[in-house]
């Protein structure tokens, strides 16, 4: 665990799995606000980090146990509310399910603004990379907090139950927000934040285009994913294949079927 500031916020970063520690998430403090809870183990250091922070209240951005795992835990130690968007759910892995069924009765839905001492904080909804996906903007600052929405500008890969065409649309309404600070889950404090936000809108809209141009020249699912992805992406390696170009380029033409 490793943490430090930027300006009042403290940003937390913490290993997915503590036996491989290869891939990061973050957690963020603001004015007594916890943004996402991270996995759920390091529970003793991160303890004292809430208590030292007087932390008040939790905002989730999403039901990832990278993102919730701590919940339950805060739940029975803290007397804290603890917001995450309580819409209908989609369809889970087993671990997905264990983990949702542990947190949906212990939190509340999301309120309109979230007031802190000195911020106030709104959710965003965001669906896509999962159907409650919620972002946390802070208008005065500038700043977004992104939960999954940013990650990376290029996306090779997604996750199973992802809609990339929800996605899309959420970027497009993010980025009608006056922000320049993204504050991302997994790659931490990014500066000039919209402009990279921006790049992924418009990267994921030409991928779109050139999926659905093979696709209606006749190639399917596994042609288009090795001509536009011929090497595999590291993140599809180090999940065992929960995150893939496959399942991208499958949903991209699972919702182009839809429309058309
Ligand atoms: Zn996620």
């Amino acid at each position: 665990m490793h943490s430090s500031y930027y300006e009042d916020v403290k940003c937390i970063k913490l290993p997915i799995n503590r036996f491989f520690p290869y891939m990061f998430v973050y957690a963020y403090i603001v004015d007594g606000l916890l943004i996402d809870t991270g996995p759920g183990h390091s529970k003793a250091q991160f303890g004292r980090i809430l208590q030292e922070a007087h932390v008040e209240k939790v905002a989730i951005t999403h039901e990832h146990k990278d993102h919730c795992g701590m919940a339950k835990w805060i739940n029975k130690h803290f007397d804290v509310p603890i917001y995450m968007n309580k819409v209908k759910r989609g369809r889970w892995s087993l671990n997905e399910a264990f983990v949702v069924g542990q947190v949906k009765n212990i939190v509340k839905q999301y309120p309109e603004k979230i007031e802190l001492k000195q911020h106030t904080i709104q959710p965003i909804y965001t669906p896509g990379h999962t159907r409650d996906h919620t972002c946390l903007y802070e208008p005065n600052k500038g700043w977004l907090f992104t939960g999954d929405l940013y990650v990376t500008p290029e996306p090779k890969v997604s996750f199973w139950s992802e809609s990339i065409s929800k996605h899309i649309e959420s970027l497009r309404s993010v980025i009608k927000l006056d922000f320049e600070t993204v504050f991302c889950a997994h790659q931490g404090i990014i500066k000039n934040g919209k402009q990279k936000v921006t790049e992924k809108l418009n990267y994921l809209e030409n991928l779109q285009l050139q999926v659905v141009r093979l696709y209606e020249s006749g190639y399917n699912e596994r042609g288009i994913t090795k001509k536009l992805f011929p090497e595999k992406a590291r993140l599809e390696r180090l999940t065992f294949g929960a995150f893939s170009s496959l399942h991208l380029v499958r949903q991209i033409i699972r919702s182009h079927n839809k429309h058309v």
